[in-house]
């Protein structure tokens, strides 16, 4: 029996549900349990079409359900490490906090339904099994788990584990550093685990499908791409997995099952890409819930969601949710009850926040787009990115899109068109007059503040050459076009006139009447910027198929 199991029901089997959890702490007995569990499974079968429910109405209920003890409207943090036992193995879910407690669990419960597959579980459900077009309770079951981590880096660490020894992935080259720094340095030496790095952007199907090896369990897809935003056609790298021979077995490939689709959709958010639903269809969705997710940069915390059931069986797959929760217990890099209460709470205005940070981009994008001081405006969500059609395609398959149509937001005859995506922009700004112009560009600025990170609700500016990305050799940064005119802004989701007025202030000081020399003065040594982050990584971008070997790391703490 699962040491979650209440009640001969496994805690998360109806939590995540969104049924609310026994009470932690009433004076219910055995013989009260078997009453308790009826109305359980009855309120389960009610509580089905819920599973409808639109984004914030999910991230505001689930795991928020009233207390059951006290009719507490706000959940309260548990703090309690150990729960008592009202008989040997006879508890309410809950044993011992590292392998359980109330708020992580409510935190899972909700962020796995943020990524719920259910729509196009429903269509396999009705298609091929019932043959039936009306909702059947089977087609509303559960889609997704969620696992809470103390650390996107832990949810990376665990989730690589899980692969076993041996394993080689497929990574997209330009993934975040501190992954690239886990797969090379750490996972190689643990597990033996082999990376190929692929510059998805570019890869033909053919380098794609040729990288794939008899042991490839797991491709890793990061996009958008940081700073520079570059974004792979995941829907189409999906599909090519989906569809490819590879994915039966083969004289070559005797046990061969096709490789796991992860996708690190960070800067995103799930409201902007939704990785486990069509037309992506991955398998796993990994997210630092310190940036977007909690959203007031006070949390540093990760999550991994994954599919319980997928129209792509794959044994793997069947078998990842234990391993997970097994790692997650053993390893113990579980996040504090006050950091799950903490992003729960944040997350409840993650679709609100969301709406606002697109807005916000996209208004200063287009306004730094006439501005003269701007060389490049690089926005996915601007028509005119390489990758726009792409940002629409991904668009149609996430919660954004009902509301993206009732902006009025369009695509062309050519499928492109401005649409919020995100609230991160890099600039290039014209540093002709002299190279301290970005630092002053920086300095100048009143309300975005100087600083790493993103995905907070305050806007942040910095110079990746000089502070995330510096660990990385400069040939390598000009190679991914991380040069010293490049600033990354994570627009927050202040008054949009106040920040565009903000950034125009800062670069009329910078760029205009000599403010160059002016606030160089004022604002010191261009050298004094430090680096205490390593956000990304560089990597020989024209290469498809580089061995691990070919690309250096950076070494930021
Ligand atoms: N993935 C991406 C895309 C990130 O940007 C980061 C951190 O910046 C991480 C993962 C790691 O998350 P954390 O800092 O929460 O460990």
């Amino acid at each position: 029996m699962s040491p979650y199991v209440a009640n001969g029901v496994s805690h998360n089997d109806f939590s995540k549900l969104g049924v609310q959890t026994p009470p932690l702490s009433t004076s219910s007995t055995a013989s009260s349990s078997s009453s308790s569990s009826l109305s359980l499974s009855s309120s389960l079968r009610s509580k089905a079409s819920s599973r409808h429910d639109g984004f914030s109405t999910r991230a505001i209920h689930i795991g928020s359900e009233p207390s059951q003890e006290t009719n507490a409207v706000i959940p309260s943090i548990s703090l309690s490490t150990t729960y008592k036992q009202d008989g040997i193995g006879n508890h309410k879910g809950f044993e011992y906090s590292r392998s359980l407690n109330p708020n992580r669990d409510a935190f899972e419960r909700m962020i796995a339904a943020l990524e719920d597959g259910l729509e196009l579980d429903k269509k396999v459900l009705y298609n091929e099994a019932t043959n039936d077009d009306s909702p059947s309770e089977s087609s509303l079951a559960v889609t997704t788990r969620g696992y809470a981590f103390s650390s996107g880096s832990a949810a990376t660490a665990t989730v690589l584990q899980s692969l076993g020894p041996d394993a080689h992935i497929l990574c997209i080259n330009d993934v975040y550093g501190g992954t690239y720094r886990y797969l090379q340095r750490v996972a190689n030496g643990l597990t033996n685990l082999s990376t190929t790095f692929i510059d998805f952007e570019n890869a033909t199907d053919d380098n794609i499908i040729n990288s794939i090896r008899p042991n490839t369990k797991l491709i890793w897809i990061e996009s958008p791409t940081n700073p520079t935003l570059r974004l792979a056609n995941i829907p189409h790298i999906s599909s090519l997995i989906h569809s490819h021979p590879h994915t039966t077995p083969s004289p070559r490939y005797t046990s061969l099952t096709r490789p796991l689709i992860l996708v690190d959709s960070t800067f995103l958010s799930p409201f902007y890409i939704s990785p486990l639903k069509a037309p992506i269809n991955a398998d796993i969705t990994l997210h630092s819930v310190t940036k977007y997710i909690n959203g007031h940069s006070d949390v540093v915390m990760g999550a991994l969601i994954v599919r319980l059931s997928s129209p792509y069986p794959h044994p793997f797959l069947e078998a990842l949710p234990e391993k997970l929760s097994f790692l997650q217990n053993a390893h113990g890099a579980i996040p504090s009850s006050f950091d799950s209460w903490l992003a729960q709470r944040g997350a409840k205005t993650l679709a609100l926040r969301m709406k606002q940070h697109g807005l916000n981009a996209l208004a200063l994008a287009r306004a730094l787009k006439r501005n003269p001081n701007v060389k490049e405006v690089v926005y996915p969500g601007l028509r005119d990115h390489p990758a726009n059609p792409i940002v629409w395609s991904i668009l149609r398959g996430s919660w954004a899109n009902e509301w993206i149509k009732s902006q009025g937001f369009k695509q062309d005859e050519e499928g492109r068109g401005d649409v919020p995506f995100g609230g991160i922009i890099s600039i290039r700004i014209d540093i002709s007059s002299s190279p301290s112009t970005p630092e002053t560009f920086l300095t100048s600025l009143r309300l975005f503040t100087l600083a790493e990170s993103l995905g907070g609700v305050e806007s942040l500016a910095e110079l990746p050459a000089r502070m995330t990305h510096a660990g990385i050799p400069a040939e390598e940064r000009a190679a991914l076009g991380i040069d010293d005119s490049l600033v990354r802004l994570s627009v927050g989701v202040e008054e949009t006139s106040d920040l565009i007025a903000d950034v125009e202030q800062a670069l009329e000081i910078a760029c205009g009447g000599g403010g160059a020399s002016a606030s160089a003065s004022a604002n010191g040594d261009a050298s004094s910027i430090s680096t205490v982050e390593e956000e990304a990584m560089f990597v020989d971008v024209d290469s498809a198929n580089g061995s691990a070997e070919d690309f250096a790391v950076s070494n930021g703490v």
